[in-house]
């Protein structure tokens, strides 16, 4: 079978994503959105990567309108905080989550409402109640 596969392609695109997982299906979705022709080329049979195993658990979290729908009180700086500082849930701040890299977790955390919005607007559907909501506040208390 395989000696029927394709493999020399001849296109010229604006943006060629390596990678057809989560991050790169992502990147071909906004390069659209910003008007660029784009090519994705993926090593595996299909697309979808990791994810397609994946517990399918988002933590996108900060203020989400699914949030603001269950009437969770959240926001970037608790975002930030929850994921850098577990001090408030524990007070001996074990947990890994204080070693995350600060920068990369202020991004995650400034950025987590447009990249659920993004989602939202190209046919995600995430399960009700969210699941992110602060550490403070316990899961139980949301449903
Ligand atoms: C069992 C499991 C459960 C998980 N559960 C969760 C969860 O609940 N919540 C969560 O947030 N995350 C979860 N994750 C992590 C999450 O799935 C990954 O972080 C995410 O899918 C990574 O996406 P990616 O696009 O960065 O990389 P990948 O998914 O690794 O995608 C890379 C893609 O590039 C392709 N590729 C590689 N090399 C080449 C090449 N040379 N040429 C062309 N294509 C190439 C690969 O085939 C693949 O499709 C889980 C992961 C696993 C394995």
């Amino acid at each position: 079978m395989l000696e029927n596969v394709t493999t020399t392609y001849d296109a010229v695109a604006d943006v060629v994503v390596v990678g057809g997982g989560a991050t790169g299906l992502v990147a071909a979705l906004k390069s659209r959105e910003l008007s660029a022709s784009v090519v994705i080329v993926e090593a595996n049979y299909d697309i979808g990567g990791h994810a397609i195993t994946s517990g399918g658990s988002v933590a996108l979290g900060g203020g989400t309108a699914l949030q603001c729908r269950y009437d969770v009180t959240d926001s970037k700086e608790l975002l930030y905080s929850d994921l850098t500082d577990w001090s408030i849930i524990e007070p001996n701040g074990a947990p890994d989550y204080r070693y995350n890299d600060r920068s990369l977790v202020r991004a995650f955390a400034d950025y987590s409402v447009p990249t659920f919005n993004f989602l939202v607007a190209n046919g995600v559907e995430f399960d009700e109640p969210p699941e992110s909501r602060p550490s403070t506040l316990p899961l139980e208390d949301i449903r």
